[in-house]
Parts: C-alpha cells; sequence; structure tokens
C-alpha cells in the first residue's frame, strides 16, 4: 500500500525543504488522542509500519499512521530514529484500532498500546546457536556421542536444535554436543529462539460426529466458505459437543485460503492447558497460546509468529483480538456468555461485542458458542441479526442432569455447618457406589467476612470500602479487589479485644473443613485460583478429578466451564442464592449461566447426573426456571425486565466514573460535570452517586449512569458533554460504555 500524500510545504530544522513525500504520521502506545507529524528518511514508508521516534526526552516505539497531514506543524517536525524490521500492522488492524477507540472513547493510542505492549516484541530477538549433523564423522565415537547424533536432525532450515535441547535429549552433558562441533560432526547454525508454530495437518479426520453435529458444523462450513461477515450462535446444551463442531469450520476457514488466520478465545486461563491440548488433538500441531500466564518468551513468540502470517491458528484470552494477525479470517468467542470477556482494567472493552466488530469491518465470519446463551445475543438472533444453529443434546447419549432444589428453610445444616442433609445423603451415596462428587460455592479463602464479636469492627482494606477474606491456609486476610493482604492479627485492630475476630459465612476452604471433618476416608481437593494459581498446578486437579482420583471436589467458579469429567454424577451448589443479592441488571441472567454451567459438569458420559441447588429462595425465577430447565421462559422474562427499563439491549447504557483522593475535589468536578450535561433526545443522565465500593485503594469514588435510546449516539453525546468540562489533573475520569460492573 503506498504512502499516504501530504500536502506540500515544511521546514526542517536545519532549513532544509522537505519534501511532501517525505513526512509521516506517527502513533505511539501511550494514552495519546492522535498521531503526530514526523520527518521519514526515506520515502514509501507504509502505514502501519513500526519506527522508533523521539518523544519529549525519549526515544519510542511507534507505528506509522494513515491521515492527513498537520501543516501548522511543518517547521518543527522531528525525524524517525529507525524503521524496524518487523511487518507492518495491516489496514484491517489499523482500521479496528480506530474503531475500537471511537466505541470504547479511550485514547488511539491506549489501544495501540493492546497491539504493541512493549518494544521488544517488534525487534528480532538474540539469534541462538543450533546444530544439526555435518558430514564429517568424529574419529572416536562414545556411546554419548552416539546418542547425540542419533537425536540430532539434517535440515538446517527446520531441524537445528540448541546444545541444551539435544544434550537434553540425548540424555548427556552440554559440553558432548560442544565437542561433536570441534570435531566437525555438527555443524552450527543460526536458531530463531521463536521457533515455527506447527501447521494444521488439514487432512486428519476429525472425531466422527453425530448427526446433529454434522448439520451444524455444514451449516458453519457453508458460511467460511461462502465468505463475508456473518455471526452466527452455536447454541447447545452443555456436552453438546460444540467444540468439534466449530473446529470443523476452523477447518474449513484453513482449507479454504492457505494464508488465513484464525482465532479462538476462550474465557478462562484454567482451561488453556487441555483445550490446547484438543486443538492439537484435531489438527496435529499446537496453535499458538496467548494469554497472561506466558512467559515473556511465549509472548513474543506468539506475537512474532503471528505478526508474519505464520501462525495460523491461535486459541487465546479476549487480548487475543489484538494480536498483529496479517489475515484474520474466522473468529470464534467460545463461552460467549461469559463475563471475562469484559475487561475492566485499561482500555475497557468486551471482546464478545469486539469480535464481531472485528468481523463485521473485516469482512469474515464469526461464531459465538455457548450453552447459555446471553440475552444479548439471544435478542440479536431473535431480531435477524445473528444466526443460529442449535444441539439439543448430549453426545454419545448422554442424558441432561436433572435438578434439584434443596429448600434451606425445611432442611436446613447443622449450626456453624453449611451442607443440608439432603446433600449429604446425595454424597454418601455417590462415595458408596465410587462416584465423584463436586461441590460448588464461588467464594474464594475461608470467609468473606472477618468480624470483632466485642466491637462489630469489620475488617476492611486501607483505604477501601472493600471486605478483607480469611484464607486460613495462609493465615492471611485479603481483599479479592485490591490484592492486600496481611496477616490475620491477634486482637481487634479497633477496641484492641485479643482472640475477637471471627470468621463470618463460609468460603470453600471453610466447605473443605467440614467435608474432611464429615468424610474423613474421601479423597478430597479444593480447586479455586488460590490452590491451583497457575495453568500446571490447575490442570494437576483437573486430571486427578478426570481419572477418579479424586471422589469430591470443593470448587469455585474455576471449575464450572469447559471441563469433562466422566464419573462426575452429583454436584451440590452450597449457596445457589449468592449471586441475586446486591443485584445489578444482569445478576439474573449471570446466575443462571453459572448454575447451567455447573450444573453441566454432571453426568457427562454414561451415567446420569443429579444436581441440588442449596436456596433460601426456591420460589426466585432463576431457581425456578433451572429446577424446570425452562431457559426460554426464564429469557423471555428477562427480556421483559430489561425492555421495561430500557436496559441494555433494549436501550444504551454508559457509566462515567470519577475518582480522586481528594474528596472535595471529585465531589466539584462530579458537580461541575453534571452541570455541564447537554440536553440529549433520548438520554438520561443519572448521578452523580457514591459508587457502591466507595473508597478504592485510597481513593474516593463517584459514578454516572447514562441511559440512553437505542437509536441515539451515546458516544457522540459523551463526546460533546465531556468536551465542555475539564477535569482537574487531581481528579481521574473513565467511561465504561455497556458497564458490566456497578461497584
Ligand atoms: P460442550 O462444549 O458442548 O460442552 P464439548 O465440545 O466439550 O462439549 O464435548 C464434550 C465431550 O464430548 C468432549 O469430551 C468431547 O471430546 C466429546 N465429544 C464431542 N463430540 C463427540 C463425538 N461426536 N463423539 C464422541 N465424543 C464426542
Amino acid at each position: 500500500m503506498p504512502m499516504n500524500t501530504a500536502k506540500k510545504s515544511g521546514k526542517t530544522e536545519a532549513g532544509q525543504p522537505v519534501a511532501a513525500r517525505n513526512r509521516v504520521k506517527i502513533l505511539f502506545p501511550l494514552p495519546l488522542l492522535k498521531p503526530y507529524d514526523y520527518l521519514a528518511p526515506v520515502d514509501g514508508i507504509v502505514p502501519g509500519a513500526f519506527v522508533i521516534a523521539p518523544f519529549g526526552p525519549r526515544k519510542v516505539y511507534g507505528v506509522i499512521w494513515p491521515g492527513e497531514f498537520d501543516d501548522a506543524a511543518s517547521g518543527k517536525l522531528k525525524s524517525i530514529e529507525k524503521i524496524c524490521d518487523a511487518p507492518p500492522l495491516t489496514p484491517d488492524l489499523i482500521d479496528f484500532i480506530e474503531w475500537t477507540a471511537g466505541y470504547t472513547m479511550f485514547p488511539l493510542g491506549s489501544v495501540l498500546r493492546m497491539v504493541m505492549r512493549s518494544g521488544d516484541m517488534v525487534e528480532k530477538p538474540t539469534m541462538q546457536t543450533g546444530y544439526v549433523r555435518a558430514d564429517a564423522s568424529p574419529s572416536r565415537l562414545t556411546p554419548q556421542r552416539e546418542a547425540v547424533l542419533k537425536v540430532a536432525g539434517i535440515d538446517p532450515k527446520t531441524e537445528a536444535k540448541t546444545a541444551a535441547v539435544l544434550a537434553e535429549a540425548a540424555g548427556v552433558s552440554d559440553a558432548v554436543v560442544r565437542g561433536l562441533a570441534k570435531v566437525g560432526a555438527l555443524a552450527p547454525v543460526e536458531l530463531d529462539p521463536d521457533q515455527p508454530f506447527g501447521a494444521p495437518d488439514l487432512k486428519r479426520p476429525g472425531r466422527k460426529l453425530s448427526e446433529e453435529q454434522i448439520y451444524a458444523a455444514d451449516i458453519l462450513k457453508q458460511k467460511v466458505q461462502t465468505g463475508g461477515h456473518t455471526t452466527t450462535l452455536i447454541d447447545g446444551v452443555t456436552g453438546s459437543g460444540k467444540t468439534e463442531v466449530y473446529l470443523e469450520a476452523v477447518a474449513a476457514a484453513l482449507a479454504r485460503d492457505p494464508t488465513a488466520q484464525i482465532v479462538i478465545l476462550i474465557p478462562e486461563i484454567a482451561l488453556t492447558l487441555p483445550f490446547l491440548e484438543r486443538v492439537e488433538e484435531r489438527f496435529g500441531a499446537a496453535p499458538a497460546p496467548w494469554h497472561s500466564e506466558l512467559t515473556s518468551a511465549q509472548r513474543r513468540r506468539t506475537w512474532r509468529r503471528v505478526a508474519q502470517g505464520q501462525a495460523r491458528l491461535v486459541v487465546g484470552a479476549r487480548s487475543a483480538l489484538f494480536l498483529p494477525f496479517q489475515n484474520l479470517q474466522l473468529i470464534i468467542v467460545d463461552e460467549e456468555h461469559d463475563g471475562a470477556y469484559k475487561q475492566e482494567d485499561g482500555v475497557i472493552y468486551h471482546a464478545r461485542d469486539l469480535a464481531v466488530a472485528r468481523g463485521s469491518r473485516g469482512g469474515f465470519p464469526v461464531v459465538l458458542a455457548s450453552a447459555t446463551p446471553s440475552l444479548e445475543t439471544v435478542i440479536n438472533v431473535d431480531e435477524g441479526r445473528y444466526d443460529a444453529v442449535g444441539l439439543p443434546s448430549r453426545v454419545a447419549g448422554a442424558s441432561m442432569p436433572e435438578i434439584f432444589l434443596v429448600d434451606m428453610r425445611a432442611r436446613p445444616s447443622e449450626r456453624g455447618k453449611w451442607l443440608s442433609p439432603v446433600l449429604i445423603d446425595a454424597v454418601n451415596k455417590n462415595l458408596s457406589v465410587s462416584e465423584q462428587s463436586m461441590l460448588f460455592l464461588n467464594r474464594r479463602g475461608y470467609a468473606p467476612l472477618t468480624l470483632c464479636r466485642r466491637c462489630g469492627h469489620k475488617m476492611t482494606a486501607p483505604g477501601s470500602d472493600t471486605m478483607l477474606v480469611e484464607h486460613r491456609f495462609e493465615n492471611r486476610l485479603v481483599c479479592h479487589h485490591t490484592g492486600f493482604s496481611m496477616k490475620k492479627p491477634s486482637a481487634c485492630p479497633s477496641c484492641k479485644a485479643v482472640d475477637s475476630l471471627a470468621p463470618c459465612g463460609p468460603g470453600v476452604e471453610r466447605i473443605e473443613e467440614e467435608a474432611r471433618a464429615r468424610w474423613p476416608d474421601a479423597s478430597i481437593s479444593v480447586l479455586s485460583s488460590d490452590t491451583a494459581p497457575t495453568p500446571r498446578s490447575m490442570r494437576d486437579i483437573l486430571d486427578a478429578m478426570h481419572d477418579g482420583a479424586i471422589d469430591i471436589l470443593i470448587a469455585t467458579q474455576v471449575a464450572a466451564k469447559g471441563h469433562h469429567f466422566p464419573n462426575l454424577t452429583l454436584v451440590g451448589v452450597v449457596d445457589a442464592d449468592l449471586g441475586l443479592s446486591g443485584g445489578d441488571l444482569r445478576a439474573g441472567e449471570r446466575t443462571y449461566q453459572l448454575l447451567s454451567q455447573v450444573a453441566g459438569r454432571a453426568g457427562r458420559a454414561t451415567k446420569p447426573g443429579r444436581v441440588l441447588l442449596q436456596t433460601y429462595q426456591p420460589k426466585a425465577a432463576v431457581l425456578a426456571a433451572l429446577e424446570s430447565g425452562d431457559r426460554n421462559a426464564f429469557l423471555a422474562a428477562e427480556a421483559e425486565g430489561r425492555r421495561a427499563f430500557s436496559f441494555p439491549p433494549y436501550g444504551r447504557l454508559a457509566a462515567i466514573i470519577l475518582r480522586a483522593q481528594d474528596e472535595a475535589a471529585l465531589m466539584k468536578a462530579a458537580n461541575d460535570l453534571r452541570q455541564a450535561a447537554p440536553n440529549g433526545d433520548g438520554v438520561e443522565v443519572l448521578g452523580p452517586a457514591r459508587a457502591p465500593i466507595y473508597r478504592l485503594r485510597g481513593e474516593a469514588r463517584m459514578r454516572f449512569l447514562i441511559k440512553a435510546r437505542r437509536d441515539v449516539n451515546l458516544q457522540s453525546y459523551l463526546a460533546d458533554w465531556l468536551g465542555r468540562v475539564k477535569t482537574p489533573s487531581a481528579v481521574r475520569r473513565v467511561v465504561d460504555i455497556n458497564p458490566y460492573s456497578f461497584l
């Protein structure tokens, strides 16, 4: 693509006339609203190219950006330092960055930062030395040397391995490898540490699909073959084999265009390892992973190989949407309803919505998959914007689990305990027939609240209105919002009474305590982000569960989704009411989704599953819908509720959050902002109001909620409004378009 044609004129600092073609715009990955004009040392640098240029006192990585030049700036233009040797960002990614900045109302440079967090991804890494077998054979062939030659490859392009890798494979020391190189039996070659990803094998057959799966897969394959943008929901019950179905669409897209790239988004890091293996099994090569737990070397490998177009299939978290694809042709969003797709830090966005926008702008298909699709998606299907394919039954003849409510008012647990006799009986029965049980409680730690029995003081994080959660195993009190933690004090910090701090309510550790006391001979494990902080440790517990080595798994939501445990036949939800309290507009929907997902872990293979939901509100609409299995009636009622209040998707919503250490400055800024709000047809401004978590990390927080009719351009209303007031630097202002969190 040619460089943008510039307007004439401009002079360098040295007074040299500047040819118009030597001007470029550069966007830096910093919170900047726009790109800046620079001089280029050579002609013809394309938009998207990575460069280094001076910005203030520093030299910064940036990207050549399309756009009109700013003539006023032409007299004092600085020059680009360096043009980097990396493939440029494509026009469709530049377009997507621009669109995302406009939609989310975050600075353009902040969105670019999601594409290139740091410059070192752009730079070629230091090459390593690899070795391949050479012609010369060593005069002295020890068994160690023989072992190395056996594992060494021949092709310098694809088979070179470092001394360390060869030595480990041969079970010898590095010195043996170096010795062979010295005598010429191994030849050194330059080796890129970012090894290419294996090419997917498209001849490899997938699983034998059921008729239902074949029908759904054919529809998706058709969409891929036809090309162009469509969004299709795979609406399939838990265990219906949705993954195998969309992997057929992936295979079709890979086959249709030999340079096509595809990304599969998954919501939970805990799912990545097993998921990567599953995809590898299907295509004979591991896909490129992308998530926050990767090492910096792993990140660089995926980023560079994606940028080169070499990595064709990426499996990742929401931020994988911002990888520098050369030819993105298909996006799959698995578990599309999942709240983890909403990014709440930095640029606030919803990856499912952005995925659809990316596909729509890039002209390629997007596939959403879920057993409990979001109301937004269901309504998009109903109104004809999205297509849907259904998978109403489980694969291989497995039946859906039966769901029962346990009314805790009628069958309460013992005092200070949390499991009702009904659930205890069910676990006993399962233990007696060697089937597995899961006790689900979506609360980490031992107790969610620590209270002084004498003065009533609640333990909160310093400078925050957030409760400290006791983690008894580590003997610490932890804030799940701020990450603050402290050793549990022996005396109340307020009244100084000794041994008066009491845990209130249960977390998974407390359920574990109860379970161990009740079933001392059972094999019991806890699965939460605390007991399994890394994907590997998570994997160990999941494997043990899969292989039947665990009788009772006590788990938070990390175990709720995606996993397949063939011998799990009982799921007990300790507190089914948990998500309903303090409700925001999606509380009911979220509870329905989470409990359906967790229920969906039961009875996925040959034995039927049972689910017991402990509740104090058996009449609540969500619980009644779960018990009767009437999803559509539940969704219809939810939709009516949203329509009555013009909440999304029947209306638009945005939040503005102001925060500051100085409360007086915060109140003034909030009131000034309120005063400046323009009258907008179909727009209602609510607030400012104290945020439910008013104090967080030493700052006070105020919120506005802006409701608008669906036909209103909310972003342009907000831009007009926010452009009228200058918020003082002591007050931070953030816009959240279509908020999911109201805290
Ligand atoms: P979902 O995502 O719909 O809950 P999965 O795609 O995880 O379901 O599939 C559930 C289980 O069934 C997995 O272990 C998967 O490997 C297996 N499976 C999927 N399709 C088939 C099939 N056609 N035949 C046999 N097993 C299958």
